[in-house]
């Protein structure tokens, strides 16, 4: 595999004032690339690193799970987001799913309600689940690629993530989230990708 972490697909002041340049700093530059970090120590040299991330995920535990689990959400995590995101998704496949989900708002509701009834450190995800949407939360570094799920959306609600923007508030980090960050095409395109 590859070492490197991705690289953000916007810069780090591009989603103020609703996420701060500070958090990305610290997110993605002491966070996410501190996992890969980890993982490299652990692997590289052995006959994982020539696995390609995704099989790595899928064939590890312990360490080597956690920290290649946790690069593997965070750029599926920085990807969901963009300047100007969020809202009810425009008319189209993601709305469709959206819809089959009881529409934005009670996406909204059940979306922030999971990820703010997750005890502790995990995601919230939208996922593919037999062809149908559906939305569940996960603890720690666990993601819906070991459970035979399609990841379409995630928001990490690890402590780290919103304590710069929103301190404790997670709920309120969990709506700015679906109000102004979410990027749909990016959700469109896994939808598209898992037909
Ligand atoms: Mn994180």
């Amino acid at each position: 595999m590859n070492f490197e972490v991705a690289p953000l697909p916007y810069a780090k002041d591009a989603l103020e004032p609703v996420m701060k340049q500070e958090t990305l700093e610290f997110h993605y530059e002491k966070h996410h690339k501190g996992y890969m970090t980890r993982l490299k120590s652990l692997i590289e040299g052995k006959p994982e690193a020539d696995k390609s991330l995704v099989e790595l995920i899928r064939s590890s535990s312990g360490g080597v799970f956690n920290n290649a689990a946790q690069v593997y959400n965070h750029t599926f995590y920085w990807d969901g987001m963009k300047p100007s995101g969020g809202g009810a998704p425009p008319a189209g496949d993601v709305a469709d799913l959206i819809n089959g989900l009881g529409g934005w708002e009670k996406f909204r509701t059940d979306f922030v309600a999971a990820g703010a009834a997750r005890f502790g450190s995990g995601y919230v995800w939208l996922v593919l689940d037999g062809g149908k949407g559906k939305i569940l939360d996960t603890p720690n570094a666990e993601t819906p690629l070991t459970t035979g799920q399609v990841p379409l959306l995630t928001a990490d609600v690890w402590e780290h993530a919103y304590y710069l923007d929103h301190r404790n508030n997670r709920i309120g980090f969990l709506e700015a989230f679906c109000d102004k960050l979410v990027n749909w095409e990016f959700v469109a395109k896994n939808l598209r990708s898992a037909k």
